[in-house]
């Protein structure tokens, strides 16, 4: 058995068939960031040599899949910038690509393995496998069906269906020796064929099993590669089995490590952001999430660190991705975050900035009643953000009305400096000509000499009053964009509020 699967995955020595890789995500809920990292590899992959990326919607799992789930798993990838040749919303000549709609071509590929006798139908009734799983347990024998109905004549099987029982389709697998998934990450992983036994490849209701699905999927959508998630290794002599009952070459296998949260237990929600969507959310930008997920897995040289989506391309190996798994580091996500997007283009960033917006109450004000375009702001803030919800901290107050932090009012009430501090900067503004950044900022640091204050603390009640936060962008850029006007008005309702008469 062993040499028979290794020989078909074998390639021969220059043989050049372009690479056809997939991703096949079950639509049961959002992409998360280890389907991400699969998608991203198998792309990768794909485009790095010429080949060609499918996607392919695994939903015959019918209570969890749903409509809503493929929507969100495909604008994740849109986002991502994964695009696909062949799949929904873009055809193909191995459609359809979606697992319910391909119903005709299980039934048919059972047909052909029942008559060769590869496959046979199963009339056992749950309580029957129950019963025989207690005593192979209480054996000590492998929990895997024995086998009752491999060798029913026609007659037994008439009479087992005139008595109502519904049948599944099992594969006949050997029942000795081991199958070796020869992986492309692991090297070889042997399992004994005598714990896999002969298992369901369709069920009663004839909906056909994941592993039969996927097999028959990839030999005939021609797939060469499968990378994905190590969780599915012991599908994987399942599916080589399958291939060998088709007579179909299987495709090379490649599994990845599980990615974990920092405490090392597989990453979920209770290490916070975990689908794609969320980070969305969070303002994070695609060239970091995919070259962070890059990193989870693979490296080029142990040291460098940023790649463009084109240098992974063409750096991205499978011999260079690890077997142990890696652990999500937040921080490190964050850090890279504010790299790219201190990278960007101004004009970039400020689109990215205004889709991130899209809907919210601050992207219907910014340029309107004489407030700053979003365009105007980014140079003002592009290096403080990590995020492009940053955007929003720092400079919701050129578009709201005042609000204050606490914490900064506390600090304003304490300064005993800020009434006469005040005072100072109300004059400059008021008379500073013209009124722009280089102005003010000489104006103002030469009233900070006059009254003997670092300029550090004379400017922090100043940008108190006018922003009413402890953090904001550049004070001289920033009094200049809220104008004359505006600045002259908040710093006396400050002065105000520090002397009520
Ligand atoms: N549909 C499977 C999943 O979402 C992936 C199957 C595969 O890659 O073979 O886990």
């Amino acid at each position: 058995m062993a040499d028979t699967h290794n020989k078909t995955t074998e390639r021969s020595p220059g043989e050049t068939i372009a690479p056809r890789l997939r991703f096949a995500p079950s639509p049961t809920g959002h992409l998360h960031v280890g389907g991400a990292r699969t998608a991203l590899y198998n792309w990768l992959y794909a485009r790095g040599r010429g080949g060609s990326f499918v996607l392919r919607i695994e939903d015959t799992d019918l209570a969890r899949s749903t409509d809503e789930s493929i929507r969100q798993i495909i604008s994740s990838l849109v986002w991502l910038g994964l695009d696909w040749d062949e799949g929904p919303g873009v055809g193909g000549d191995h459609g359809p690509y979606r697992q319910t709609e391909r119903m005709h071509i299980y039934e048919e590929t059972v047909k052909a393995l029942l008559a060769s006798g590869k496959a046979y139908r199963c009339y056992c009734s749950p309580d029957e496998l129950e019963h025989e799983r207690e005593k192979a347990r209480a054996a000590g024998q492998p929990l895997v069906y024995g086998g009752r109905c491999r060798a029913l004549s026609p007659e037994e099987e008439q009479s087992l269906q005139t008595e109502g029982r519904d049948a599944v389709i099992r594969l006949r697998t050997p029942d000795t020796g081991s199958t070796i998934v020869p992986d492309l990450i692991k090297g070889d992983v042997e399992f004994e064929n005598v714990n896999i036994g002969d298992f369901i490849i369709v069920r009663s209701s004839g909906v056909p099993t994941y592993n039969f699905a996927v097999a028959v999927d990839d030999a005939s959508m021609g797939i060469t590669h499968v990378i994905r998630g190590d969780d599915h290794l012991p599908n994987t002599p399942r599916q080589l089995m399958l291939f060998e009952a088709m007579g179909k070459k299987p495709p090379a296998y490649g599994h990845l490590s599980l990615i974990l949260g920092p405490d090392r237990t597989p990453l979920s929600k209770r290490h916070g952001a975990s689908s794609i969507e969320e980070f969305i959310s969070r303002g994070y930008v695609r060239e970091a999430l995919c070259n962070y997920l890059a990193l989870m897995g693979w490296s080029l040289d142990g040291e460098t660190t940023f790649f463009s989506m084109d240098e992974m391309v063409e750096k991205f190996s499978l011999e260079r991705v690890g077997s142990t798994a890696a652990a999500f580091d937040n921080d490190k996500l964050l850090w890279m975050n504010g790299h790219y997007i201190r990278e960007m283009e101004e004009n970039e960033l400020a689109k990215r900035i205004e889709l991130f917006l899209q809907d919210t109450e601050l992207a219907a004000l910014h340029g309107h009643a004489g407030t700053p375009t979003i365009s105007a702001l980014v140079p003002l803030v592009q290096e403080k953000m990590k995020t492009l919800a940053d955007f929003v901290d720092y400079t919701d107050f050129f578009f709201l009305p005042l609000v204050f932090e606490e914490k900064a009012l506390v600090k304003l009430e304490k300064d005993e400096k800020a009434a006469a501090v005040l005072a100072a900067a109300q004059n400059v503004i008021e008379s500073v000509e013209p009124y722009d950044a280089e102005t003010l900022d000489a104006a103002l640091r030469a009233a900070a000499e006059r009254m003997e204050i670092k300029l550090g603390k004379f400017l922090q009640p100043i940008r108190i009053a006018v922003s009413g936060k402890t953090i904001t962008p550049g004070m001289f850029e920033t009094l200049a964009m809220l104008g004359r006007e505006i600045s002259a008005a908040r710093l006396d309702a400050a002065i105000k509020l520090l002397s009520p008469s």
